[in-house]
């Protein structure tokens, strides 16, 4: 801990990289099938599954939508949020795609970058049209675009999707900037995801890891590991650093 505190307060610019861990702290659901989701869930929650129940889908995330919307800052998110109002964490990568990082921060300008989309946002599948999804009639499902009548879709990235381009270029650059990033939450089975901490590490960067359980990346050497809850970790890192 004292270590990664140390860190931390020498390092120029610290990234954060944080996945469902986090999310499940506040009892909302592991998203996008790593772990813990019926198999048949999983599947649906695919490129292939939008072909056959685009309706499955839209349930599926107008819940979380719903969920995440009720949800309180508190747990691991609350403190890693103080430490970026106190000017430590410089910029957050997450695969979560719940919106709560964006919804607490509530400041349109951090750099944020949300990997796998969010639920808070749909896309026509003609068009391209993007709507928040509060401004969108979901009494019918899928929703039909305001500008040209097709289906809506939830914007995130299903499984055998790609990432927009845009989303993992600024992923790169923060993880290429990174002096430190610390990873919370984040299993590092998700691709291409997983691959950024081995951009901040190749630089000669700092990987600090908050994860009750080894990670792949906690066997690196020019690492850190804090074996604690994301809760935890964070509270602590607050209390010293703030
Ligand atoms: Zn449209």
């Amino acid at each position: 801990m004292e270590k990664a505190v140390r860190i931390l307060d020498e390092s120029g610019y610290n990234v954060a990289l944080t996945g469902a861990g986090l999310s499940a702290e506040l009892g909302l659901p592991i998203y996008r099938g790593a772990s813990g989701g019926a198999a048949e869930t999983i599947s649906l929650l695919s490129r292939e599954g939008w072909e056959r129940d685009p309706v499955f889908i839209w349930r599926y995330y107008l819940d979380i939508y719903r969920r995440s919307r009720g949800a309180e800052r508190k747990g691991g998110y609350h403190h890693l949020h103080r430490l970026v109002e106190a000017g430590v964490i410089h910029a957050i990568i997450t695969v979560n795609i719940d919106g709560l990082h964006k919804r607490f921060l509530n400041d349109p300008e951090y750099p944020l970058v949300e990997l796998h989309g969010s639920v808070d946002k749909a896309v026509c599948t003609a068009c391209g049209y993007t709507s928040p999804i509060e401004k969108l009639d979901t009494g019918t499902l899928p929703p039909r675009c305001p500008r040209c009548g097709a289906p809506m879709r939830p914007r995130v990235v299903l499984r055998g999707e790609r990432i927009r381009t845009r989303d993992l270029v600024r992923a790169i650059i923060e993880a290429e900037t990174a002096e430190a990033m610390i990873i919370a939450g984040f299993s590092g089975s998700v691709a291409p995801a997983n691959m950024l901490p081995l951009l901040t590490h190749r630089r000669g960067g700092w990987l600090i890891i908050v994860d009750p359980s080894p990670t792949p990346y906690t066997r690196l050497e020019h690492v850190v590991w804090i074996p604690l809850t994301a809760e935890k970790a964070f509270r602590m890192l607050a209390q010293r650093l703030i």
